[in-house]
């Protein structure tokens, strides 16, 4: 046998083993293992509906189903050249970014679990024809402000007329620019509710390093901590409870107060 034809049987046995009710957990402390071992970079994009990165390398059996599945070879398994876990798939938006297939086959023929089809579906459902690519977060968009050249005045929308979510994930700002005093700026936000990760800005962008590029979730985002509540949202109304003060939930009081930069003065 050939060796295209020895990799998919191993595929295949794969698929069919973690196919097999029960197995799941089994996988996850084989593959577990032999990834404490590894050293993955926190900075991979991984594909659509994938766990958390973590729970990620352990879940994902190497089987190459995904990558395989991918029409647009945005896929590819990391090599030990790569810096991250051997085997497993991310992409390289600047090179090809996730085109969000509506059937979304890379997580359709995951038989792991590590990409997981109830990420991209409605709650209490995991049924893969429920899949909503747009609910995919493989990462957030984030603007470099000082090489954007939208920031400096020039007239550049690329990364905004790329994203398929265009006006919802990427929005333009205008802003007068006051150097010029007859021009605008207009520069691209990103609405990082709705942004999905899918990369198709970062692959678009003019700039000869991308001023725009993704970044994992985790690495993203902050973390607020627990003892700043928002007032304002109905749900928070019970972590008040108990509070000593009054506190105000009127938003736009909350909002006028913090802008109020006289009363900073005051005695
Ligand atoms: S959604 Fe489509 S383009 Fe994106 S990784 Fe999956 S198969 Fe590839
Ligand atoms: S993510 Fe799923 S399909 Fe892709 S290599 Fe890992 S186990 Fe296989
Ligand atoms: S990654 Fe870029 S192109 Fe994709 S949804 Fe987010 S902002 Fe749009």
């Amino acid at each position: 046998m050939n060796k295209e034809g020895q990799d998919n049987s191993r595929r295949d046995a794969l698929k069919t083993m973690f196919r097999g009710a029960g197995l799941m957990g089994l996988g996850g402390m084989v593959w577990g293992g032999m990834a404490d071992g590894l050293k993955a970079s926190e900075l991979s994009l991984r594909p659509p509906g994938a766990l958390k990165e973590k729970d990620f390398v352990k879940a994902c059996i190497r089987c190459g189903s995904c990558v395989e599945a991918c029409p647009y070879d945005s896929l590819v398994l990391a090599t030990p050249d790569d810096n991250t876990a051997i085997g497993t798939p991310y992409f390289e938006a600047r090179k090809i970014p996730c085109y969000m297939c509506t059937d979304v086959p890379c997580v359709e023929e995951c038989p792991s679990g590590a990409l997981d089809a109830a990420l991209l579906s409605p709650k209490d459902e995991n049924l893969a024809e429920s899949m909503d690519i747009n609910k995919a977060r493989m990462g957030i968009a984030v603007v470099d402000q000082n090489n954007c050249i939208a920031f400096w005045g020039i007239q550049c929308d690329a990364c905004y007329r790329a994203c398929p979510l265009i006006g919802e994930a990427i929005t333009l700002d205008f802003r007068r620019n006051e150097r010029t005093g007859k021009h605008a700026y207009i520069e691209p936000v990103v609405n990082r509710e709705i942004c999905t990760g899918c990369g198709m800005c970062e692959h678009a962008c003019v700039t000869e390093e991308p001023s725009i590029i993704i970044l994992p979730v985790e690495v993203a985002s902050g973390k607020v901590g627990a003892h700043y509540v928002k007032s304002w949202e109905n749900k928070n109304d019970n972590k008040l409870n108990g509070a000593t003060e009054k506190v105000n939930s009127d938003a736009s009081a909350a909002e006028d107060y913090l802008n109020d930069s006289e009363s900073l003065f005051d005695d």
